[in-house]
């Protein structure tokens, strides 16, 4: 018998990483332009990170989580000054679909209700809850039942929000700029008015953020840029630059009645000294300044590079370094022509759009690096 995963890989063996590179087997250096699903937010194998997991590990790898530590506690005290507003009580498990799990659940108990409302395109995880919120029927089909009582309305639409969201809603869930979807950045009215609807109705207003966060978007958390304050902030991919961390931050109210949630795994003190080192890092390099700027220069240089050439692609949109090129012919092909023919890895978002979720460390020439192979691969 031949082992092997359940699910397709791709051509490329990956042995090693560097900052935005990740180096083949064979030497091929590849440049990695989805950051591995936007996890290598400061890069790859970056050394306060590695540092961190180092020492912790081999001073404690783990301890259960009702005996308290340090290095959690710091974790915590650190969220909770980060965190937007005042959702200052963390959670903390494994991976973002485990952290919108625990977002459902603690808005359900908080609230008594149990309506859900999510939007059409969304994506939230892959467990029967989380992919319960989750839009494609791909997804979830073969796997039904799920979890009941979710409502689906389209995004960006403010009347529908209205018209959804009632007194039996426990939460609405909303990414503030829709990533698997095909990168859909929500306005600022839209989740104004998301704040409005879901206060007057009671509901909890949880921001999934698994993606948008941790500087992405220019702003440590997607909804600063816009002055929204969740009642529920979710986080994980970027925030241990590797290590499996979701992070389920939420306010008072919901808090004070959570119900009864755990994990066995919940603040392994490893995964916190890593999750540490990365915010540390984030916070003290400003690293959401530099994706600002450095996400500005890329989008400018591709729709410029776009203009020039007369490329086929209908549209550049995105904030920060989240940003997605909408082609006129299949992503897939353009993906795979960059990988093989530029060395160059990026993702997509559906079929038409290329998704760039680069390391937030990328600077202008990697930039420019990625605009040149994009002209020759579309030319
Ligand atoms: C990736 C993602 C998730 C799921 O996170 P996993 O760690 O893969 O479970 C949920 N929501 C959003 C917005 C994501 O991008």
């Amino acid at each position: 018998m031949t082992g092997g995963f359940v699910f397709s890989e791709k051509p490329i063996q990956i042995e090693s990483g560097e900052g935005a590179y990740l180096y083949g087997e064979d030497g091929t250096e590849y440049l990695d332009f989805g950051a591995s699903y936007a996890v290598a937010s400061l890069g790859h194998s970056h050394p306060a990170v590695t540092e961190a997991i180092q020492e912790q590990a081999a001073k404690l790898t783990y301890v259960q989580a009702s005996y308290p530590v340090d290095v959690r506690t710091e974790l915590y005290e650190k969220l909770a000054t980060l965190a937007p507003g005042d959702a200052d009580n963390v959670w903390l498990c494994n991976s973002g679909t485990e952290a919108n799990e625990a977002a459902m659940k603690f808005a359900r108990s908080a609230t008594g209700r149990s309506k859900i409302v999510a939007t059409k395109r969304g994506f939230h995880g892959r467990t029967l809850g989380a992919l319960a919120m989750t839009w494609k029927d791909k997804y979830k089909e073969p796997f039904e039942p799920l979890a009941g009582g979710v409502e689906f309305v389209p995004y960006g639409d403010e009347e529908a929000l209205a018209d959804a969201v009632d007194e039996e809603t426990a939460a609405l869930f909303l990414e503030p700029i829709q990533g698997e979807g095909g990168i859909h950045p929500a306005s600022a009215e839209y989740l104004r008015h998301a704040r409005e609807v879901t206060e007057e109705a009671g509901a909890a207003l949880v921001f999934d953020e698994i993606q948008t966060g941790v500087g992405r978007t220019g702003d440590l958390w997607a909804c600063e840029g816009v002055g929204v304050e969740p009642d529920i902030l979710t986080s994980a991919k970027g925030i241990a630059n590797g290590l499996p961390l979701g992070t389920t931050l939420v306010k008072d109210w919901i808090a004070e009645d959570p119900g009864d949630h755990g994990s066995t795994f919940s603040g392994g003190p490893v995964v916190c000294a890593a999750a540490n080192a990365t915010l540390d890092t984030v916070v003290e390099e400003d690293v959401p300044g530099h994706a600002a700027a450095v996400g500005e220069y890329l989008r400018s240089e591709l729709e410029a590079a776009v203009d020039e050439h007369d490329l086929p692609v209908r549209e550049v949109r995105g904030v920060g370094l989240m940003i997605g090129i909408q082609v006129k012919r299949g992503a897939n092909r353009v993906l795979k022509n960059l990988a093989l023919s530029e060395q160059i890895l990026a993702l997509p978002a559906g079929r038409t759009v290329v998704r760039l979720l680069p390391p937030l460390v990328i600077d202008e020439r990697h930039a420019d690096q990625f605009v040149d192979s994009l002209v020759e691969v579309l030319q």
